[in-house]
């Protein structure tokens, strides 16, 4: 019915805009049809993940361009080990964004393999795929409608009381108690406004709803001040238990205790290992651990030109 109302060249701008906010958006999808870049293929079957602690994740000799003659990933090549988190560094437009859209499908990419739990991702079904994959993105877009439903999203069908409870364990129930109208307060655009901080947690409070056995999240870079920050990371870690979880991070501080990192430069990942490998190998990361220390504020690749991607 929505269509009736909405001028498809407004859908069009929204759905660049969902793709590159990597916004959580799934039900969103089935609006745009006719927007859709990329189709199941026919004999799409659904995404089957068996380990109960995530499906291992690889990205296989990938090269990605968004557009002709300009390549942004050149033979990417790693593994996510299942249930854990795997966290990604790297300047402004190195590419780590570009990783999240295209686990999502939101693009295809031109060379080599995605594959979750040895399945090649354009032979799954999308609505399998977005399924199985929660988003925490950098900067949450919500809907224009209550809090109630915007947290809903996660798990079209909810009831009240799993609502609530999502919304406790993303330390966000007291807060939407304390609003006008609580749970059914107006959000979004023309409704209240909530800050950068708060928009995360609603985004959490879905992903839990969801409960996804995979998790991207794409860490805020200013958005948010370094105490609301910790709070939602150590939030994060609990969440990311037994899923398989991206992380893309702007604060070493806060993936020093990741499985794996990946250090990304100009599209081609350049160092990977755990915090103390990277250490010991003393080259990217640690100079930008050693920056980062000097300065603990400091967001090593905030890039005042840089768009929320
Ligand atoms: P990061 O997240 O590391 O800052 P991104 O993955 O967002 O970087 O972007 C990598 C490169 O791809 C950048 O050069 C960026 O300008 C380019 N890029 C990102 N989104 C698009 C798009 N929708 N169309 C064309 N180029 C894009
Ligand atoms: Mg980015």
């Amino acid at each position: 019915m929505l269509q009736l109302y909405v001028p498809l060249n407004f859908l069009g701008v929204l759905y660049r805009e969902i793709k590159q906010s990597l916004a959580d958006m799934e039900k969103l999808f089935s609006l745009l049809e006719q927007h859709r870049e990329i189709a199941d293929a026919p004999n799409a079957q659904p995404l089957q993940i068996r380990d109960q602690a995530g499906p291992e994740i690889k990205f296989d000799q990938v090269d990605f361009s968004y557009e002709t003659n300009r390549q942004i990933l050149h033979q990417v090549s790693f593994a996510m080990p299942a249930g854990v988190t795997t966290a990604v560094v790297g300047a402004s437009g190195s590419g780590k964004s570009t990783l999240a859209r295209l686990l999502f499908r939101f693009y295809d990419i031109q060379q080599g393999a995605i594959t979750i739990a040895g399945q090649e991702i354009r032979a799954i079904t999308q609505a399998s795929l977005r399924q199985s994959i929660g988003i925490v993105p950098q900067d949450t877009v919500l809907f224009n409608d209550t809090i109630e439903y915007n947290i809903a999203y996660g798990k079209p069908g909810a009831t009240h009381e799993q609502i609530v409870e999502a919304a406790k364990a993303a330390y966000i129930h007291e807060f939407i108690q304390g609003l006008p109208d609580g749970y059914a307060t107006m959000v979004g655009e023309r409704g209240l406004k909530l800050s950068g901080g708060e928009k995360q947690r609603v985004a959490i409070a879905r992903t839990i709803l969801k409960n996804p056995p995979i998790l991207i999240f794409d860490e805020a870079t200013s958005a948010l001040d370094s105490k609301s920050e910790q709070a939602i990371q150590t939030q994060l870690k609990e969440i990311a238990q037994g899923r398989t979880s991206l992380v893309i991070a702007h604060r070493l501080s806060t993936i020093v205790d990741a499985a794996q990192i990946l250090v990304m430069e100009h599209g081609r990942i350049v160092e990977s290992g755990t915090h103390t490998e990277l250490l010991a190998l003393d080259r990217v990361y640690a100079q930008m651990w050693a920056r980062q220390q000097a300065q603990p504020e400091l967001d090593l690749w905030a890039d005042e030109a840089e768009p929320a991607t």
